[in-house]
């Protein structure tokens, strides 16, 4: 496997096995038309790695996916996995922790012919903490963050570090300086959180100097998800810790024209993962009916990962290939999905999509 690529596939639960199956129609075409040499190889979690090995996260999957160059998980319905002493373990957190995936890059941008909610097109990336934050099940080394001192007191702990807050902002301007808008707004509660987000911004303001070409300003949480109601075009990068940003980038994709158009990849130093923003959908699965771009475009992500990481611009070119090819179908209303009020099934679009990459 010495110059191949290596991607390995997590189908997951819900629309997971459908969405990936049209991901991976789309892939192999490109990599048939940029050369890219990929290899695939498939890695069971979910109810299918539950069934057959006792838990919805093999160690096996979980290596397989640390070996590989990238990985593309499907989405998992780990709120009804039974607890983890039976073996429901929470394959996306569980991957991001262990592989130290700390920055969430999810962008909500309109796309041609298809209307964004607030009339205008919108074109924004939320970059969201991904390692700690509220997030209880995986901020702590031992055991979780959430304990209950007595039967009727919970508490959970929001996990906030200058190491952590100042990697995610170096990501956030990083890519600012990237995109010709060049502004970033991080987004905090430093009013109520005084200790934990006052850290956070002294870690922001700290890589905001280094950057001097990039707009910075900062909102409060509660404010900004207003301002992206009012008018989500004022805004660039968004900079989140872990849940503000979670409930930030689903309101900005909602805003930007669907949730199944959202893409998104977790990435860290050494390892990216391309995950679609929504969950397992279970009401649609089965039928046909999802709109697979939301896990298409988070592997054009993963390409352009790679092509940045290696100097291959091979794979940043397929990424933009693909971007194009979803742009190209999804303007077409004879085209779409039936979330988008379109005709066509998942397998048919990611034929659609493949075939689109020659045009
Ligand atoms: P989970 O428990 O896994 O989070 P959920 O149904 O609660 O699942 P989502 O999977 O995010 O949450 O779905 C929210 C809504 O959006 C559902 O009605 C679902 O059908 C729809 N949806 C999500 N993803 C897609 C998609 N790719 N294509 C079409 N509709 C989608």
């Amino acid at each position: 496997m010495a110059n191949r690529t290596h991607l390995v596939v997590m189908p997951g639960d819900g629309i997971g096995p459908e969405i990936t199956a049209a991901t991976l129609s789309v892939l192999q075409e490109v990599d048939r038309l940029m050369s890219l040499d990929l290899s695939f190889e498939e890695a069971p979690i979910g109810f299918e790695a539950l069934k057959k090995h006792g838990t919805t996260l093999p160690d096996s999957s979980f290596e397989a996916g640390k070996r590989a160059d990238g990985v593309i998980l499907g989405p998992v319905s780990h709120n009804d996995y039974p607890p983890v002493a039976q073996g429901g373990l929470n394959p996306s957190g569980e991957m991001r922790k262990r592989l130290d995936l700390y920055a969430n890059i999810r962008p909500a941008k309109s796309r041609p012919g298809l209307p964004s909610r607030c009339g205008k097109p919108v074109d924004l990336v939320v970059v969201r903490e991904n390692t700690e934050g509220f997030y209880a099940d995986r901020n702590m080394f031992v055991n979780t963050g959430e304990f209950m001192p007595t039967p009727d007191v919970a508490l959970a702990v929001r996990k906030i570090t200058r190491q952590g807050s100042m990697r995610i902002a170096e990501s956030a301007f990083r890519l600012a300086m990237q995109r010709s808008r060049k502004k970033v707004t991080a987004v905090h509660k430093a009013n109520v959180l005084r200790v934990s987000d006052g850290l956070f911004l002294e870690c922001t303001r700290t890589v905001a100097k280094r950057y001097p070409q990039v707009e910075y300003e900062e909102q409060i949480m509660d404010a900004m998800a207003a301002l992206l109601v009012r008018d989500a075009t004022r805004f660039d990068v968004i900079l989140a810790t872990n849940m503000f940003g979670d409930i930030l980038s689903d309101e900005a994709s909602e805003i930007s024209g669907s949730l199944g158009l959202a893409a998104s990849v977790n990435a860290g130093d050494e390892h990216a993962l391309a995950q679609a923003q929504h969950g397992s959908a279970p009401d649609i699965a089965g039928h046909d009916r999802a709109n697979p771009t939301s896990l298409i475009g988070s592997t054009a992500m993963l390409l352009t990962w790679l092509g940045e990481r290696r100097s291959d611009p091979r794979f940043t070119k397929a990424a933009i290939l693909i971007e194009h090819a979803l742009d190209r179908v999804i303007a077409n209303p004879e085209t779409r999905t039936a979330d988008l009020g379109g005709p066509l099934g998942t397998r048919a679009f990611g034929a659609c999509v493949a075939a689109a990459l020659t045009a």
